[in-house]
């Protein structure tokens, strides 16, 4: 009798250690470990009722009743265990994590779940019969044979799943299923020749015990430190982020008002010499805003907080900008800057403008610094596909080039060649690191071609959405007017800032309008004003004010009965996407820090001109 136990006890032995070396180690609940758990479990109490079945079918007579309970709990064993390898086998070959499959295993879970309880009963009532005689002791009947041919189509299921998904599971997990395909016949025409020998708990076993080593077994007191160690480090980036943004803020302040008081004093009557210091001081300051924002926009694009902004634009208007912008920036440069773009690119486009702008600058400013003489060359095309438009920019220069072997490093953050040549270019080594993930960000691309000492072209292509495919007539570069041609007199407009210095600056350029000004230090003040009667034709709004913001003081400004003063956030907060957050919040415009004239005169002329 003892003999035919053989395989059982050393398997109830194993799954034991099994069971030992599991459950000694945390681990991911997942539901792949789950019903692992569920069928090492099932594995032990399976050996230990087919080890119980020997004993209670020799004893029959003895035990009549319990004979019948252990040998149908065995049979409910083997429709358990088979149940749950297909379940493992079915999981295991759609990982998918989408809502629509989550929601498809749950179902295929349930109708398992009531199977099994079905099919339970039925074995339970059918009857079953017992062989005891030359040394074999095994069950048939009716009730065990219904269980094998249950578990034979489980088995098919099995192995449909895995010829369907074969190419989407890992082939390590296929190793059960086929070392079970490869046992059972075998054990089975064993134990037809040899029905002494039991080995279907035994091989089942071996099967569980097999799949231990293909189950993913991370290590989760590593995970967990990782984890900590990343939550850590999201911090300091965080912290980091909040610090470069303060910093920014803070910087754009007193820049505010050297920017606005330089502006103010150059438009004065001053010696040629002092206009001249002037004009530097604006130089440099405009230099030093670069860096900041260069500063605040790498760190935003590392913590993944940078943001594509899509909204319509008018693509002329973008390249005339970039034009005047870029000819603004040559000064008395003798550079030859041809510009070109094709008729046939689409008049209104969507997508990030400002983005689109900022990337082209960068490559149009390192064209003119890098440029002594000869040319610089912009041209945008396209290629036009259903509703897309692949804009394609380049920018060729006749300047020093680039070695071959700084090409690779050009667009890492920091990095600037031939230092000992470019030292009076001014540079931070950020714009091309910017300008490639922001065009990366805009899914587009962006390469160099360059040959040392001849001269550099960079290309960008982006991919826009056209809107309107009419070619309208490019609306004439904006001739900047000058403060004193745009008529302001008389209008009332109140300022708002906690800052004392910046309610100066603001004053002192709006003066060149003629307008009246008044400032107030706080929301509350601004809101009293309103309260006692106060029209004003226009307010500017600063929104970082303490106790009650820029944004609080506009809701409550609303709220107030005939409300109806245009209201311009102004703000040092130089993050991008802001002008949408605050049009969003009900402001009519916005003006960022340090106020640039043109933007205040587009303002005004906006607003208050006559
Ligand atoms: P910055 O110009 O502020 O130094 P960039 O990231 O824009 O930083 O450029 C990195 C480096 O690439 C520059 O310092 C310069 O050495 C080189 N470079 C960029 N554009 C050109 C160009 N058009 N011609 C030659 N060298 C260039």
């Amino acid at each position: 009798m003892i003999s035919s136990m053989y395989f059982q006890i050393c398997s109830l032995f194993y799954m034991l250690m099994l069971v030992f070396v599991y459950f000694s180690k945390p681990r991911f609940t997942s539901e792949e470990n789950r019903i692992y758990i569920l069928m090492v479990i099932s594995n032990v109490i399976g050996l230990i009722l087919d080890i119980s079945s020997i004993f209670t079918i020799i004893n029959m007579d003895k035990m009549p009743i319990l004979n019948i309970v252990i040998t149908k709990l065995y049979l409910i064993y083997l429709l358990l265990w088979v149940s749950l390898f297909t379940l493992y086998t079915l999981l295991v070959c759609n990982k998918d994590k989408t809502e629509k499959s989550l929601k498809k295993r749950k179902i295929i879970m349930k109708v398992f779940f009531i199977l099994f309880i079905v099919f339970s009963i039925i074995l339970f009532i059918l009857p079953l019969n017992y062989y005891n005689q030359n040394n074999a002791i095994y069950s048939y009947g009716i009730s065990a044979n219904i269980s094998y041919i249950i578990g034979g189509i489980y088995i098919l299921i099995s192995i449909i799943s895995v010829i369907k998904n074969f190419s989407n599971i890992k082939k390590i997990k296929c190793i059960p299923l086929i070392a079970y395909l490869i046992m059972f016949p075998l054990i089975l025409s064993i134990q037809l020749v040899m029905p002494s020998i039991l080995l279907v708990t035994a091989t089942e076993s071996f099967i569980t015990f097999l799949m231990y080593f293909t189950i993913e077994n991370p290590d989760i007191k590593l995970i967990n430190e990782l984890n900590m160690a990343k939550d850590q480090a999201d911090k300091a980036n965080q912290a980091k982020s909040d610090f470069l943004s303060s910093m920014s803020h803070e910087i754009r302040t007193p820049l505010n008002a050297i920017v606005g008081f330089s502006q103010a004093l150059s438009e004065e009557d001053l010696p040629e010499s002092a206009k001249e210091e002037v004009q530097d001081i604006i130089m440099a300051s405009n230099g030093l805003l670069e860096i900041v924002n260069g500063i605040l926009d790498i760190s935003k694009i590392e913590s993944g907080k940078i943001e594509i902004v899509n909204s319509e634009y008018d693509f002329k208007e973008i390249f005339n900008n970039l034009v005047s912008l870029t000819k603004a920036r040559m000064g008395e440069s003798v550079l030859d800057f041809r510009t070109h773009y094709d008729d046939s690119i689409p008049a209104i486009l969507y997508g990030d403008h400002t983005r689109v702008k900022q990337v082209i600058l960068n490559i149009l400013t390192n064209a003119i610094k890098y440029t002594k003489e000869g040319y610089v060359d912009f041209r945008v095309s396209s290629i036009i596909k259903d509703d897309i438009c692949r804009l394609i920019i380049s920018v060729e220069d006749t300047g020093i080039g680039i070695k071959e072997e700084n090409i690779d490093k050009l667009f890492s953050k920091f990095e600037r060649f031939d230092i000992d040549k470019n030292i009076t270019i001014e540079g931070t080594g950020l714009g091309l690191a910017i300008t490639k993930k922001l065009v990366e960000l805009m899914n587009g691309k962006i390469v160099v071609q360059s040959i040392y000492g001849k001269g550099s072209k960079f290309t960008i292509s982006i991919d826009q959405r056209i809107i309107k495919k009419e070619v309208v007539k490019a609306p004439e570069i904006l001739e900047e007017k000058a403060p004193e041609h745009i008529d302001a007199s008389n209008k009332r407009v109140l300022i708002v800032d906690d800052n004392k210095i910046n309610l100066k600056v603001a004053a002192r350029l709006l003066q060149n309008y003629h307008v009246i000004t008044e400032e107030v230090e706080s929301g509350f003040a601004c809101l009293e004003k309103i309260e006692q009667g106060q029209v004003y034709d226009l307010i500017l709004m600063d929104d970082m004010m303490p106790k009650m913001s820029g944004i609080d003081t506009l809701k409550k400004l609303k709220e107030m009965p005939n409300f109806n003063t245009k209201v311009i956030a102004l703000t040092a907060n130089a993050i991008s996407g802001m002008k949408e957050k605050y049009l969003k919040e009900g402001f009519d415009d916005y003006l960022a820090k340090p106020i640039d004239r043109q933007e205040l005169n587009k303002i005004v002329a906006k607003y208050l001109s006559m």
